[in-house]
């Protein structure tokens, strides 16, 4: 005889695997979107935060506890699936080709959403009318006959819709549909789970979903796309935390008397879910710049982490055995909190997106072992999806950078001291500047440019004007194009959404493997706001952190004009040898001021 828990872990690899399958398929143009989108999908830990919300707990002494903690469960998963879908719309909203942009935009998902589930919602009522034996009351029909049913096949339904959502991410053509059929998953699998025989009341349910919807919707449709990492960061932070306490009430519940299966599953999401949370909050509060985004580091702090990590799991090992209620519990779910800032701590700002795409596996983790706690399948299906997609591009990130993953955790990246730049800079010689006004002429006896954005241009929020500066040039004959770098900016497709915002045709965003044999063809190549990614030295200097980086071949075009502020390098902290190339000159200022300056001069010459 299967057990339920072996259709459940079943049910896990497959759904592992199949996330593979598809997220390999996702091309880096759609990355950044693919993270918010499985942040989205992870939100499905809102139908278990639900049932722990709703339930009765009279027979419970002190129970309100666990229906406080439902409801705080309740509102940080909504926040995470309202933001969550809203953003990615906002952002797959942005990919047009020139065609369609000239076309004219499409409704917003809001509208397609609403009318979606209002039809959805109308259908359910229609049916159970239509079904409902003559003299028999709503409420007893729904209970006796419709609830199980409805949740067994709505789950079902969600499951793949969520599939089939993610699998819409492979080309930017059939994204938005993907995510919008994704987005009427979760609210299926939200109504489905609302006929819950557990639930038996609304108020926490209603209150805790209502200001997760204001401030997710908020989030969602306000904060700025240069602001997207540290809001997938926040939002990480907010699923992991509704895992942990739905894990902590479901422990106070039981007073501990779960069996050993139940009890291994919670300790997991309680560990993961509680270090995720503030590992999150951190890596947010550090690309926020809230908290200093250097490394903090001191001596001994490997073994001190490693150390307390053993207290973790030796605590948790105790637990399954001990199979009771004991304060020893809440000590462990402290110091996992506890834990998840030191994680964080030593990892410089600069490094958080991979943090943030290991954090986001650690959250579908949790919210799968809260599948097991609560044996719901289509947390575990989900779970097992973010798990996969968050590894995956953590470890694409860490190929990009030619890095392991234990470098990126435990090496201090970016720890470089000025006097060692300026010693470096100074070995290598002169740097040629450059004018606006000399640049506009440059750029009149061109043909062909390519842009190479990078952290920079986020910097300087200078999309829009490196868009501007494109179009001016390709109404007078140029052949424009962008080349991304796989890690240029500060999340994986960070500059592709930039542009896009811009309204830069995709067609027109040429990744690095397509573009690097074009650059001796180009007369010019416009690096606004890039470094690293242009640095000769990945590939021949061997004592650089960067050797064996893949990179843009800018240093093979005609001439090469870096707009930055100064000589101060970039994220990993080395002198950048493109600089000192004869062909290379520098236009010193913010990347947005120069090229309006540039845009102006350009108008003044015709
Ligand atoms: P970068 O090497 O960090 O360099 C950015 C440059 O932008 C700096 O040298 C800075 O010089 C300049 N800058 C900053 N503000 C500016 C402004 N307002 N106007 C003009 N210039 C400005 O950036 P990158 O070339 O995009 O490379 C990305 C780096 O991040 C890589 O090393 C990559 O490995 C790492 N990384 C990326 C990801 C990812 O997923 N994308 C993840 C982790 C790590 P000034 O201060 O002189 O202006």
């Amino acid at each position: 005889m299967t057990t339920e828990l072996e259709v459940g872990l079943y049910i896990f690899m497959l759904a592992g695997f199949l996330g593979y399958h598809i997220i390999t398929r996702v091309p880096p143009l759609l990355h950044t979107p693919l993270m918010s989108a499985t942040n989205a999908i992870a939100a499905i830990s809102l139908v278990g935060s639900l049932v722990v919300a709703g339930s009765d707990y009279s027979a419970v002494p002190n129970g309100w506890v666990c229906t406080l903690l439902g409801f705080a469960a309740v509102t940080s998963s909504a926040t995470n699936a309202v933001g969550g879908f809203l953003i990615t719309d906002r952002m797959l909203r942005m990919f047009k080709t020139a065609e369609e942009r000239e076309k004219g935009g499409r409704r917003p998902l809001e509208q397609q959403m609403l009318v979606g589930a209002v039809v959805f919602v109308a259908l359910v009522v229609v049916l159970i009318y239509a079904a409902k034996p003559a003299g028999m009351g709503v409420g007893e029909f729904v209970r006796e006959h419709v609830a199980a049913q409805a949740l067994r096949y709505g789950y079902i339904l969600s499951a793949a819709m969520f599939v089939l959502g993610l699998k819409g991410l492979s080309s930017p053509k059939y994204a938005r549909a993907g995510m919008f059929l994704a987005a009427l998953g979760m609210v299926v699998a939200v109504v489905g789970t609302l006929f819950h025989h557990e639930i038996v009341h609304y108020k926490w349910i209603a209150i805790g979903f209502a200001i997760g919807a204001v401030v997710g919707g908020t989030m969602g449709l306000r904060i700025p796309m240069t602001a997207v990492p540290q809001r997938t960061a926040l939002s990480h932070s907010l699923g992991a935390l509704a895992a942990c306490l739905v894990g902590v009430s479901e422990y106070f519940r039981y007073q501990g008397a779960l069996n050993r299966v139940t009890l291994t599953a919670l300790d997991f999401e309680v560990i993961v879910g509680g270090l995720t949370f503030t590992g999150s909050l951190m890596a947010a509060a550090k690309l926020q710049e809230l908290l200093p985004g250097r490394p903090i580091t001191y001596k001994g702090q490997n073994v001190f982490n490693l150390s307390l990590l053993s207290v973790i799991a030796g605590s948790a090992v105790y637990l399954v055995w001990a199979q009771a209620a004991t304060p020893f519990f809440y000590v462990m779910v402290a110091l996992s909190l506890v834990f998840g800032l030191l994680l964080v701590i030593p990892i410089g700002a600069a490094d958080m997106p991979v943090v943030i795409a290991l954090l986001n596996s650690y959250g579908g983790l949790a919210d799968a072992a809260m599948g097991f706690v609560l044996m719901n399948k289509i947390q575990i299906i989900t779970g097992s999806l973010d798990g996969t997609s968050g590894f995956l591009l953590s470890l694409l990130m860490c190929r990009a950078m030619n890095r392991s993953a234990a470098n990126v955790l435990f090496g201090a990246f970016g720890k470089v001291s000025e006097e060692e730049v300026t010693a470096a800079a100074e070995a290598k010689g002169s740097v040629r500047s450059i004018t606006a006004d000399e640049t506009a002429v440059l750029l009149e006896t061109a043909s062909s440019m390519i842009v190479v954005p990078g952290y920079g241009m986020a910097v300087a929020q200078a999309q829009h004007a490196v868009a501007e500066l494109g179009e001016t040039l390709k109404e007078r004959g140029v052949d424009v194009k962008y080349a991304i770098h796989p890690v240029a900016g500060r999340m994986p497709g960070h500059m592709n959404v930039l542009l896009a915002e811009a309204d830069v045709p995709y067609e027109q965003l040429v990744e690095m493997e397509v573009i690097n044999p074009y650059f001796p063809e180009a007369d010019v190549v416009l690096v606004v706001g890039a470094n690293d990614v242009t640095n000769p030295a990945a590939k021949n200097n061997k004592s650089s952190p960067l050797y064996g980086m893949p990179i843009l071949d800018v240093e093979r075009a005609k001439s090469i004009i870096v707009l930055k502020r100064s000589m101060r390098p970039g994220f990993a902290g080395v002198d950048n040898d493109l600089y000192y190339n004869e062909k290379c000159m520098m236009l010193f200022g913010d990347a947005k001021d120069s090229i309006t300056k540039l845009i102006s001069e350009m108008k003044s010459l015709l």
